[in-house]
């Protein structure tokens, strides 16, 4: 099991082409012939890894040579509503996720972009491809495509008169005028939002709150090393991740730090509702082997399943974003330092009374007031973040102790 729940979190960082033996990453490795997913740096160790990857590889192959044999015909647009296309689409569907599994750079392209030709095949999408493509789309650093997806899918039809049958297909074409991914996320919080597109602009959030981070972090380090400032930007632009990413470098500090306060602002709002839309999501966000193991059947919104799913297809985009688990769970422990007193006190004074919460351990309160609060205490994690002397005296942890000693 620690296996399979390890190769269905990825290796942290972004994707890369590495030999998927030994992890090193160069321009010259070659492909599996037979799948084209996996790359290896020499045949030997692509005879050593050929015991992992021998069932992966025959059913890759297996998956092709059946599609091999089926045809969309001409029923584009509207694929799957026709019931001959069906033994298609379930053979593409089929590669496609064969593929995704092999967690490597070239079979999450791959899978990509059978996914997104699926639903140019059947534009209603009942098969719900518009709820996994997001999260895909930010692991391939496909950030405004991601953007504009969404914000297309939750805001096309609101007068309810979209005809799918249209012929342009805006949803996968991103224009001139895209949508400015630092905007503010209102038009995603309605009533009935999609889990899958919230997590996924909140995703895409975190990612633009790390390179707002990371180019302060570098920033800092420059100032120190003594080479000409020609070179800063230059190098700083060569230190984030997202595309949408490449302005910051030109940005003062005080316009970098307000956009780190919008974006948190942001993020707050989108977890705030992300909560509401789903209450098991974040505690397994943080505890995820279960979710990522399961097998969802059909689900409902709020259900364990629905937030499952979720998991799945989202787990690999926090875990390949640098940075992004250790700043939420820095949230966490400031929220749980930042609540530990109160729920302390709440706790012992209601210790005589009964209660069906009597069995809980002062602990248990703890983690789960942690993960409901940390998005009130998201500031001092990410001011931590840029700080660059020893993690014992980070800011964080100099605040708690001036309010604890109430100077
Ligand atoms: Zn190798
Ligand atoms: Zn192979």
């Amino acid at each position: 099991m620690p296996d399979l729940v390890a190769m269905l979190k990825g290796v942290p960082g972004p994707l890369r082409h590495r030999c998927s033996q030994c992890d090193k990453t160069s321009s010259d490795l070659f492909r599996c012939s037979a799948c084209q997913g996996v790359r290896y740096c020499t045949p030997q160790h692509q005879t050593e890894h050929w015991s992992v990857h021998e069932s992966a590889c025959r059913r890759i192959k297996q998956a092709t040579k059946l599609l091999e044999f089926t045809t969309p015909g001409k029923s584009i647009g509207y694929a799957w509503g026709v019931m001959s296309t069906r033994d298609y689409m379930r053979a593409r569907l089929e590669l496609s996720r064969q593929l995704a599994n092999l967690n490597t750079l070239d079979g999450v392209m791959q899978s990509y972009q059978h996914r997104r030709e699926m639903l140019t095949l059947c534009r209603s999408d009942q098969l719900g491809l518009r709820i996994i493509l997001p999260a895909i789309m930010l692991r391939l650093d496909l950030d405004l495509e991601c953007y504009h997806f969404v914000k297309w899918w939750s805001t096309y039809d609101a007068v309810g008169q979209y005809d799918m049958g249209h012929n342009s297909w805006p949803c996968l074409h991103v224009t001139a005028h895209a949508a400015d991914a630092f905007e503010d996320p209102s038009f995603l919080l309605g009533t009935f939002p999609e889990l899958n597109h919230l997590v996924a602009v909140f995703l895409l959030k975190l990612k633009l709150l790390m390179d707002v981070v990371t180019t302060k972090v570098a920033r800092k380090v420059l100032a120190h090393c003594g080479l000409i400032r020609d070179l800063h930007q230059d190098i700083e632009s060569g230190v984030v991740r997202s595309p949408l990413s490449a302005q910051l470098c030109r940005k003062d500090a005080n316009a970098l730090h307000q956009m780190e306060t919008k974006l948190s602002g942001q993020i707050q709002r989108i977890a705030a509702k992300i909560a509401l839309t789903n209450s098991n999501f974040f505690v397994y966000l943080f505890n995820p082997d279960k979710a990522l193991t399961t097998t969802p059947e059909a689900y409902s919104s709020g259900s364990w399943d629905e937030m499952a799913l979720a998991i799945q297809f989202s787990y690999a985009t926090f875990w390949e974003t640098e940075g992004l688990l250790p700043l939420l769970n820095n949230a966490r422990a400031c929220a749980a330092r930042g609540f530990g007193s109160d729920i302390r006190d709440t706790m012992e004074s209601s210790a005589s009374k009964a209660s069906k919460d009597g069995h809980r351990t002062v602990n248990g309160s703890l983690k789960d007031a942690s993960i409901s609060r940390m998005w009130d205490y998201l500031t001092y994690a990410v001011t931590d973040a840029s700080f660059l002397g020893p993690w014992s005296k980070r800011p964080s942890k100099r605040y708690f102790r001036r309010a604890a000693s109430g100077v």
